[in-house]
């Protein structure tokens, strides 16, 4: 399977004039106001076409601008497409993949980083589901390390406005049901292969906590809340050492995460909700889950009552999903009508959706 297919995006940017209100908020109006750095409206994931040249990045990008898209999350480093975004009046955020790194350098140097299965096998060696799944283990103080230096290579770059994390979480225990069929596999509870980490860092940490080996003392780990949690907190931690970083950065940290607090934690042990996040954009991607578009904002509202405003939330629309304009339209409404502060898209922007965009911008 092709990783876009799995996927989603997102992006952003920082106007001068409100960077210092935005980052000043106190505890007590941390509730969603005008005080958020994140614009009310669309914002868009994409890759940088680094074959572009920049007349045609500027004419692509000022009409984003002008049909209502306010940011932009970029897969991959550019300085030109984010200079060009920003100065078409757009945010410019870097997407990061997470805890999902392939990179050679640390499956050459450091294998042990990796997550371990119920089975022992470790996705350095043996990736589930497809090769690009190389889940690191949130537990090892060297992995938190890493990633806090990627991210502060991120975020000391001058045109990156914010950072914006994806694949932030375990390995799916439990794929989204329509990717059964792909994989030829039925997944109505958790098994070995696919539940991850039981390295002996993990094995350890647990053990101090409550006493037992997860790997031999748990009669039926699927079902034990303390190692659930466990696993929970420990990407939450990954999360907030990062959120951390981009305080001291003063830019804000957004995720694309799961469509709902209960799909995230049931189907890859992501609390999101917990997050200190500055927005959140889950990936409410209806066909994944055999739901129609109006789902969307039924799922949208999910994440918002448990949020209670903490930060805002993005719903995350993934336009293979959709048959035609019409259902386009009944997703973002439902969004919309949920209370959202915006949309994000994920797939090809042509004109047909900058018109769709255009006519639902106000949020
Ligand atoms: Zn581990």
């Amino acid at each position: 399977m092709n990783k876009r297919d799995f996927i989603k995006i997102a992006g952003g940017g920082m106007l001068s004039s409100g960077v210092s209100n935005w980052f000043k908020r106190s505890t007590d109006d941390n509730k969603i106001g005008d005080n958020s750095f994140f614009e009310k409206g669309f914002y868009i994931w994409t890759r940088p076409n680094v074959k572009e040249n920049s007349k045609e990045i500027q004419q692509r990008y000022r009409k984003y601008a002008e049909k209502g898209i306010r940011g932009i999350m970029f897969e991959s480093d550019s300085e030109e497409h984010f200079s060009i975004a920003k100065e078409a009046g757009m945010q410019a955020h870097r997407w990061m993949w997470t805890m999902n790194r392939g990179e050679r350098y640390l499956l050459d140097n450091h294998p042990d980083w990796y997550a371990v299965n119920r089975k022992g096998v470790s996705c350095a060696e043996h990736p589930p589901y497809v090769n690009y799944y190389r889940w690191l283990c949130p537990s090892k103080p060297e992995v938190k390390d890493y990633l806090l230096e990627q991210s502060r290579e991120i975020l000391e770059k001058e045109y990156v406005d914010g950072i914006h994390l994806d694949y932030v979480r375990f390995c799916d225990v439990i794929l989204a049901v329509n990717l059964w069929d792909t994989y030829d596999i039925v997944q109505q509870k958790e098994t070995p292969e696919y539940d991850f980490c039981y390295c002996s860092d993990c094995r350890e940490q647990y053990a101090r906590l409550y006493g037992k080996d997860p790997l031999t003392d748990l009669k039926y780990p699927g079902q034990q809340d303390s190692w659930r949690q466990f696993r929970y907190d420990s990407i939450t931690e990954i999360v907030t050492a990062i959120a951390g970083k981009a305080k001291d950065h003063k830019k804000p940290i957004s995720a694309a995460v799961f469509p709902t607090p209960e799909i995230a934690r049931r189907l890859v042990r992501q609390d999101w909700s917990n997050w200190p996040l500055d927005a959140v954009f889950p990936m409410i991607y209806h066909g994944f889950y055999q739901e129609p578009p109006h789902w969307i904002g039924k799922a949208a509202m999910d994440g918002l009552r448990v949020l209670r405003g903490d930060f805002p939330m993005y719903a995350g629309i993934f336009l293979p999903d959709f048959h035609n304009k019409e259902e386009i339209e009944t997703g973002i409404l439902s969004a919309k009508n949920a209370g959202v502060r915006g949309v994000s898209i994920f797939g090809n922007i042509d004109d047909t959706i900058l018109n769709i965009i255009d006519k639902h911008r106000e949020f």
